[in-house]
Order: structure tokens, then C-alpha cells, then sequence
């Protein structure tokens, strides 16, 4: 029989690589699947992050790099790997990657989120080439240009202001008459004179062939259609968790795994961290949180187990 680990975290985004961290210094066995060839998460493509107390205004890559040496330099073991499913009976779990199985008593799901997508023409064919997920990796390239961001939550403002600063117009495409986004971030985005919110309006379709051209937007209300002349779209619908292959494993909500703040799911032995549980506020600092309190959990566990 192959090594039985005390627990296998899956993800090395902020609450992966604190579940690690938390567990070398309890002298656990434990190994971290990462799927991609770099650690960080979500915190990569954050151009700066600045509410993460200690280091005020760090680049995200900076933060993410800085979480994983932490985690080397403790001894965490990292696994290169995708986990496809995870198959559990009363005291052993077996982690299915495509490159092997891995036996634990304990999994930590810290598998994040990912962002939503339009699922528009042109959408996916000019991703990449005009159409982006993150103003604050892609932004620099719009420099002097016209942009659109889809959207009116917090991300799609901070998304709005952040590009303001670059780019020569801003359009801010949203299908309501109002935001919903924080109260602060809406009065700085209204106060900048390049950006022009396009209200009660969806996006249609993104033309273009090599390259970003235009944005077809549609009123609800009238239903009139206007194609913007855009050379970037920024799309911020919200996000998805990362947990399909896991259905059926521990109760869910829309797709987040049901736990609380000790991390401990309806699944005896699996414990959820970071963006892919359900929780008030998807943040480092309380992914980071959850990494400690997962494996503090699994301490537990294990030992009245
Ligand atoms: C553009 C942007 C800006 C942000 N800015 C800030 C900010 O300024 N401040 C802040 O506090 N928060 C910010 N956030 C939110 C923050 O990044 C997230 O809340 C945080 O990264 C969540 O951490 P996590 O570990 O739960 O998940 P993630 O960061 O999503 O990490 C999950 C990890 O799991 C891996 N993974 C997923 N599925 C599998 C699988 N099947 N097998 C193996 N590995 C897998 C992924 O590759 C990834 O590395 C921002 C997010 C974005 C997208």
C-alpha cells in the first residue's frame, strides 16, 4: 500500500498555501496539489494589493510569491497535478489527479474560484486579444485606448477606476439603473469624467476578428442596440467556485461547499477553504484565515478519530 498522508490540501492559492503552512508547523504529513505550474491563486493577476495588513501596495504576483517561499521554506511538499475527484469512505480519502491517486484521512478543498463568463458572440474567440478577465493584469495594454467593463459589483468599479487611469475612455456597461458596488467606490467612479456608464444596457456581442472593434450593447428597456467602438472589453459578472468533479461529496450552495468558519463540511474528514466555501467576504485575508482554521480542525479530527 502507498503513503497514507495525515491530509492532502488541494490548491495553492492564499488559503492552500496557509493550510500548509499550518500544517508543517503541526508536523503534519501533508502535500499540496496544485494544478498550475505557479502558486498564488487569484492573487497573480491582482496588480496591487492593498488590504492585506503588513504590506500595504504589494503587487499580487509579489504577495503570492512571497506565501509560497513561507510555505517552502517550512518544508511544505508541492504536487504538480490536477485532482478530478475525490472518493471517500469513513477514514480513508482517495485524491484522483490525472497523474495519480493519493490516499489521506483528511482532504482540504482550496480549489478557489474562477471568473464568470458572458457567453457571448465573439466572447471566447477574442479572449486574449481584446476580451479580459482581469483590468488590473490586462489594463496596461489599453493605454490611450477605449475601453468597456461589463458589469456593476465592486469589481466591475474597481475595474472602471483602475482603467480610468490608463485609458483615453472608459464605458461601463451595466443592466441596471444603479450599482450595487460599495457606496465609496461608485462616488469615485461617477466623479471621473472619461468614464460614461452605460445604464439599464447588456452586451450582446463583441466584434472583431484579430482584434477588438466594437461592443454591441443592448437597452432592456428599449431595446435599441448600439455598437460602442471599443479596443478592449473587461468582463466582471462575478465569479464561479472551482468545485465541479466534487458534486455529491458534502452539501453545496450554487456550487460552494457548506461550511463554516472552522472549515469542516457536511463530509466527515473533507474540510473547505478559501473562495470555495460559502462565506460573507472572498478575500485573501480570509482565505488565509480558513487555511489556519482548516487545519486546525484537522488536528481535531485526527486526533479524536
Ligand atoms: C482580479 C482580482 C483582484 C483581487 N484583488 C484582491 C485584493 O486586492 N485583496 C484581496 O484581499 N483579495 C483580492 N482578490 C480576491 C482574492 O484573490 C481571493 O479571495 C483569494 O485568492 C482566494 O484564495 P483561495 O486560496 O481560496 O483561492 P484561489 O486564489 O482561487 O486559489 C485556488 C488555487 O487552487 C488551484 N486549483 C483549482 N482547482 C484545482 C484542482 N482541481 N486541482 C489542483 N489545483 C486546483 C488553482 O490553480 C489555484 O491556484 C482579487 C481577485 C481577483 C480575481
Amino acid at each position: 500500500m502507498g503513503e497514507i498522508y495525515d491530509v492532502v490540501i488541494i490548491g495553492s492559492g492564499p488559503a492552500g498555501l496557509a493550510a500548509a503552512i499550518y500544517a508543517e508547523r503541526a508536523e503534519l504529513n501533508a502535500i499540496v496539489i496544485e494544478k498550475n505550474v505557479v502558486s498564488g491563486g487569484q492573487v497573480l493577476t491582482t496588480y496591487e494589493v492593498d488590504n492585506y495588513p503588513g504590506v500595504q501596495g504589494i503587487g499580487g504576483f509579489d504577495l503570492g510569491m512571497k506565501f509560497r517561499e513561507h510555505a517552502d521554506g517550512l518544508g511544505a511538499t508541492f504536487v504538480e497535478d490536477e485532482v478530478v475527484k475525490i472518493e471517500t469512505d469513513e477514514k480513508i480519502k482517495k485524491v484522483v489527479c490525472a497523474g495519480g491517486t493519493y490516499e489521506a484521512r483528511t482532504v482540504v478543498i482550496a480549489t478557489g474560484a474562477s471568473h464568470r463568463k458572458l457567453g457571448v458572440p465573439g466572447e471566447e474567440q477574442l479572449t486574449g486579444i481584446g476580451v479580459s478577465y482581469c483590468a488590473t493584469c490586462d489594463g496596461a495594454f489599453f493605454r490611450g485606448k477605449t475601453t468597456a467593463v461589463v458589469g456593476g459589483g465592486d469589481v466591475a468599479l474597481e475595474d472602471a477606476i483602475f482603467l480610468a487611469r490608463l485609458c483615453k475612455k472608459v464605458y461601463v456597461i451595466h443592466r441596471r439603473n444603479e450599482f450595487r458596488g460599495a457606496r465609496s467606490l461608485q462616488k469615485k467612479l461617477l466623479s471621473l469624467e472619461n468614464v460614461e456608464i452605460v445604464w439599464d444596457s447588456v452586451a450582446e456581442e463583441i466584434i472583431g476578428s484579430d482584434h477588438v472593434e466594437a461592443l454591441k450593447v443592448s437597452n432592456v428597456k428599449t431595446g435599441e442596440k448600439t455598437d460602442l467602438a471599443v479596443d478592449g472589453v473587461f468582463i466582471a459578472v462575478g465569479i464561479t467556485p472551482n468545485s465541479s468533479g466534487f458534486e455529491g461529496l458534502a452539501d453545496m450552495d450554487h456550487g460552494y461547499f457548506k461550511a463554516g468558519e472552522d472549515c469542516c463540511t457536511s463530509s466527515k474528514g473533507i474540510f473547505a477553504a478559501g473562495d470555495v466555501r460559502t462565506k460573507q467576504l472572498r478575500q485573501i485575508v480570509t482565505a488565509v484565515a480558513d487555511g489556519a482554521n482548516a487545519i486546525t480542525s484537522i488536528e481535531r479530527y485526527l486526533t479524536e478519530e
